[in-house]
């Protein structure tokens, strides 16, 4: 996998959007942990998280029925609360039920659907979806970032790891949008990590970052050419990673003691013990792990030799993919706290023929570029006084609303403005000489659920069959936020346009409500929507045909016309109920049944334009 061009300062930067006095901060939102950095008199450094001033915060929220525990405790009750405690989140961002990633994994909470777009956890008498739980650890890291700060925060950057896809990327941007917090930009892990190491200062250069976290394993290959990082390859394995030393470590106990923990309690005990162990080993020689078992650090590395041959190979592959040889290499960079294992080193050393670096601490390496990088677009505000930021995404989306009051979206949200985008509509009836356009914002899929921002008309057309005018409908977004939407008829060169400020008036609170609402009837919204889809087409096919009969009924024998009717009857009813495959299979009988007499009208139709007039001429009059 390839591809993600990163800029560090992007043209369209410029662009004044809002002041702000630039209180910004990078967040590394770990599958483990989660950190928040922060540059200060000019150097990036990790805010405290918790009380006692630790840096990490345990990506952990632990549900109860009115609140919710975040971080270092929730962790210590995962063991004895663990349906109700929400352990690696970041594995399901973007993710439905039926993904693999999904099912494949063992989880000890429960998913509260199986089917539908977005994954649902059943917590503590409710359900949240992996964005929600997201957001909750977000709202910990703002909440102290704005303490150490002293204020409101104006801006965050979030990092995904290089190989995130839309869905999962969309999904972070929404969790920092729950939690109240303006995210400035999405930054890919790796390029953070070579962010903090200042390597974009260089000209150019080929970086590879070797990420060891908890429980996931990514090596990337950068590339740097005048400032600008691109992702050249990506690799690794999400089933691998720190908390396997700690299995190793204990099964090394479990042989040497010869006593296997005999409870899920015992079990848990022994791993937080094998743990605390290995912190231990990264600085010491051998340590006891239990009373009379004393582990020595050869031992360990040992143990954990063939977790760390399985990183190899993806590594040489990474190579591979970007086309290089590890002699090539300008710097290797190590990142996740299990690189601090000196096996760990020592083995990267080994595969990279070079000494990887190190200065920075792992663990705070990726959230120290986020700073970084959220630094820069505060301070990127041109001349201005340099304090400024830029509201560069669409909050909600915007879109049109279709018959049978649906919306069309025509700018998904979170899309990075300035931008546009175009969609070509059809008239719906015969004869229409004129569009009703209605411009809303919002996520759900009926229109008296989103936001009416403006209405307008487009006149002026002349009467045409159904489906004969081609109507272009443009929506622009400049920098400044402001919704243009041009209608243009591409036959007769009608137009009309219309101007509004879509997130006038909506504050914070109402965008997170409505963002909310989405996901909490994201599946029952797309079956009204399939439902609402087939009944506006069972009425279109209705009354083509009912028109037809009337026009041209003389061309059937009344045995011809009973199926016909009866097929007719049929989709009126299946119209009028609640059931869309019905419908659907109702519409194909009725095709079905009504075919042979389309077939006649088509010839007669050919006469008739012989004779100067069409059939749709005739059939509009009838109406
Ligand atoms: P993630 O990116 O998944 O959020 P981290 O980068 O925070 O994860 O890494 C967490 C892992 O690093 C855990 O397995 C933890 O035990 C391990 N780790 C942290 N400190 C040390 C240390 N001093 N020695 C060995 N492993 C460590
Ligand atoms: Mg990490």
């Amino acid at each position: 996998m390839s591809g993600g061009l990163f800029q560090i300062a992007e043209p369209g930067e410029s662009q004044i959007k809002e002041a702000c006095t630039g209180r910004v901060v990078g967040i590394d939102l770990g599958t483990t942990n989660s950190l928040v950095a922060t540059v200060r008199a000019g150097t990036p450094e990790c805010l405290a998280v918790d009380d006692e001033g630790g840096r990490l915060l345990p990506s952990v929220v632990e549900y109860f029925a009115d609140h919710t525990i975040v971080g270092k405790r929730a962790l210590t009750d995962a063991a004895a609360n663990p349906i109700d405690t929400i352990v690696s989140v970041k594995r399901f961002m973007g993710r439905g039920p039926g993904d693999v990633e999904t099912t494949r994994r063992f989880t000890p909470y429960r998913f509260a659907s199986k089917s539908g777009p977005l994954i649902r956890f059943a917590v503590a008498g409710r359900e949240v979806t992996p964005i929600e739980v997201s957001a909750e650890i977000l709202r910990v890291l703002r909440t102290q970032a704005e303490v150490a700060l002293g204020g409101v925060l104006d801006g965050v950057v979030i990092t995904v790891p290089a190989y995130f896809d839309d869905a999962q990327r969309q999904a972070t941007r929404d969790a920092g949008r729950l939690a109240g917090l303006h995210v400035l930009r999405l930054l890919n892990e790796p390029t953070a990590a070579a962010l903090a190491y200042g390597l974009d200062k260089k000209s150019q250069g080929t970086f590879a970052v070797y990420d060891l976290g908890g429980g996931t394993f990514d090596i990337s290959i950068l590339k740097l050419e005048e400032g600008v990082f691109q992702v050249k390859a990506t690799g690794g394995d999400t089933a691998l990673g720190g908390d396997d030393f700690d299995r190793a470590l204990a099964e090394l106990v479990v042989q040497r003691s010869g006593r296997a923990p005999d409870s899920p309690t015992a079990q848990r005990e022994l791993l937080d013990a094998c743990r605390a162990a290995k912190h231990r080993l990264t600085r010491e020689s051998a340590t006891e792990i239990l009373p009379g078992v004393r582990i020595a650090r050869e031992e360990f590395d040992e143990a954990i030799a063939p977790i760390l041959t399985r990183t190899a190979a993806a590594c040489r592959r990474a190579i591979k993919d970007a086309e290089l040889t590890p002699e090539t290499l300008d710097g290797v960079i190590l990142v996740g706290g299990a690189t601090r294992v000196p096996a760990v080193r020592a083995f990267v050393e080994k595969i990279f023929k070079q000494k990887p670096l190190f200065d920075l601490d792992p663990d705070q390496v990726v959230a120290l570029g986020a700073a970084v990088q959220a630094d820069l677009l505060a301070g990127a505000g041109p001349q201005a006084g340099n304090d400024v930021l830029l509201l560069d995404v669409i909050p909600l989306s915007l879109g049109l609303e279709m018959m049978g009051g649906v919306v069309e979206k025509i700018i998904p949200r979170n899309w990075t403005i300035p931008t546009r985008a175009q969609q070509t509509f059809t008239t719906y009836a015969d004869g229409q000489t004129g569009f009703d356009l209605h411009v809303v914002q919002g996520e759900r899929e009926s229109v008296a659920d989103c936001r009416s921002l403006a209405r307008f008309q487009l006149k002026g057309i002349p009467p045409m069959p159904a489906g004969m005018a081609r109507l272009d409908v443009t929506f622009l977004v400049d920098a400044d936020g402001i919704l243009q939407v041009t209608a243009h008829e591409q036959t007769t060169g009608q137009e009309a346009v219309i101007e509004v400020t879509p997130s006038y008036g909506l504050s914070a609170e109402e965008i997170e409500q409505m963002l909310l609402d989405s996901y909490q009837h994201a599946d029952s919204d797309v079956k009204t929507r399939l439902l609402i889809d087939a009944r506006v087409e069972a009425d279109r096919i209705l009354s083509a045909i009912r028109g037809a009969l009337v026009a041209d009924g003389r061309l059937l024998e009344p045995e011809e016309r009973a199926p016909i009717e009866q097929a007719i009857a049929a989709l009126q009813s299946a119209r009028d109920g609640i059931d869309r495959h019905a419908i659907r299979s109702a519409i194909e009988s009725l095709d079905h049944a009504s075919q042979s007499f389309a077939q006649r009208r088509m010839d007669t139709s050919l006469q008739h334009a012989v004779a100067g007039r069409r059939i749709s001429e005739v059939e509009q009059k009838l109406e």
